[in-house]
């Protein structure tokens, strides 16, 4: 059997080989390396994927984050609550700004924030909440909307890992993840559930002003060429990596079936294991799968990880340090015992390979050394 991989990037391309390259080599031959019409023809491709007025394209998916704080006026010395269960680029656009993340624990069974504790971190400071969904499925979105609203605080959805997800409302309207808040930011980093071929990253929203100052921000405060109204950055999308998304974004329902279908032959799998808790799915929101995630109740997560390594079979632990217990965010002063769920679930789960290429076969070897390392 071949190499068992966490993320099939390869097995994927041959598949929209021919699709892909001639994309890119059009490209090339147009010798419009910067904003080549594949830019704008994808954004407005997303557009109507996602059923959302703008989407701007930038050089990833942090530069998103951060683009969109400056765009939203936020000054040093504001709040922004998020949770310390994600990837550091969540927080690390917050730090370089001066703001203040406050971090709220998690949901056990979804690991999005949670949001009964919502309330709670508000302060006269705070002026946003910035929910990730993490690892494929949408927050809480219709709480944290009404908390918002009665505060007067910007929602911003970190959803570089839910891109496709639907959310529910109770009254029956469904919208795409990224499009529920007042902004919405994802990546397209080559492992992400759309991917490129390098670094790439978008914005969303409704809001046409914000639009615009989106865009400003994103080209060094300027909407008109060397008039800098305010202080932005470099940040855009490649017109190659433009060329690779429009060929992959009519498949990325596609891969989420696909995603959803390993899944779901994981959950068969092992939902009856001693010790593994299989995930949950949210009712109101479909799940990305961008990772399939157990929760380990008494099995040592790094013996079972070296097990499977020793095997061949490749996991990952997202993640393993909370970021409020990382050493460059010391200085914001929290302590282990803040958290604690966070931290629990940092040494709790694991992640195992998922991606579009998945089979049976490789679910099955998988599983069964999960199982072996459990029964010894
Ligand atoms: C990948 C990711 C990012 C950052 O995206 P880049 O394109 O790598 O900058 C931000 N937030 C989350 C939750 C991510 O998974």
């Amino acid at each position: 059997m071949s190499d068992i991989q966490m993320v099939d990037l390869k097995g994927q391309y041959s598949k929209i080989q021919q699709e892909v390259d001639t994309s890119i080599l059009n490209a090339v031959k147009s010798g419009a390396f910067i904003n080549g019409p594949q830019v704008s023809e994808f954004a407005v491709e997303l557009q109507n994927y996602l059923s959302v007025k703008h989407v701007i394209p930038c050089a990833n998916g942090t530069d998103a984050l951060q683009i969109s704080l400056m765009a939203l006026g936020l000054t040093p010395g504001d709040e922004v609550i998020t949770p310390s269960f994600t990837y550091i680029a969540t927080v690390e656009v917050m730090a370089l700004l001066g703001l203040v993340p406050k971090f709220i624990e998690v949901n056990p069974e979804t690991f999005n924030i949670d949001v009964s504790q919502l309330k709670t971190l508000i302060s006269p400071k705070t002026k946003a909440i910035v929910p990730v969904h993490l690892y494929g499925q949408c927050a809480h979105m219709e709480e944290i909307l009404k908390i918002a609203t009665i505060y007067n605080l910007h929602v911003i959805e970190d959803t570089a890992q839910a891109i496709g997800a639907d959310y529910t409302f109770s009254n029956g309207t469904t919208k795409k993840a990224g499009t529920i808040g007042t902004i919405g930011c994802t990546s397209f980093f080559p492992s992400k559930n759309l991917g490129c071929y390098g670094d790439g990253g978008a914005i969303f929203t409704n809001d046409s002003e914000l639009a615009k100052k989106l865009k400003m921000c994103a080209n060094h405060g300027q909407s008109i060429k060397y008039h800098h109204d305010i202080i932005g950055v470099n940040s855009r999308l490649d017109t190659l990596q433009a060329a690779v998304l429009k060929v992959k974004l009519p498949h990325l329902d596609e891969y989420t079936s696909a995603r959803n279908k390993a899944a779901d032959y994981y959950t068969k799998s092992l939902s009856s294991v001693k010790g593994i808790i299989t995930p949950k799915t949210a009712t109101n929101s479909t799940h990305a799968f961008h990772q399939y995630t157990l929760k380990l109740d008494g099995i040592d997560q790094a013996g079972l990880r070296k097990y499977l390594t020793s095997k061949g079979i490749p996991t990952n632990i997202y993640y393993p340090i909370p970021v409020h217990l990382q050493k460059g965010y010391s200085y914001l002063g929290y302590k282990r015992g803040d958290l604690p769920l966070t931290e629990y679930l940092c040494q709790n789960t694991i992640s195992l390979p998922i991606h579009t290429e998945m089979n049976n076969d490789i679910q099955d070897t998988i599983c069964c050394a999960i199982k072996d390392y459990i029964k010894n």
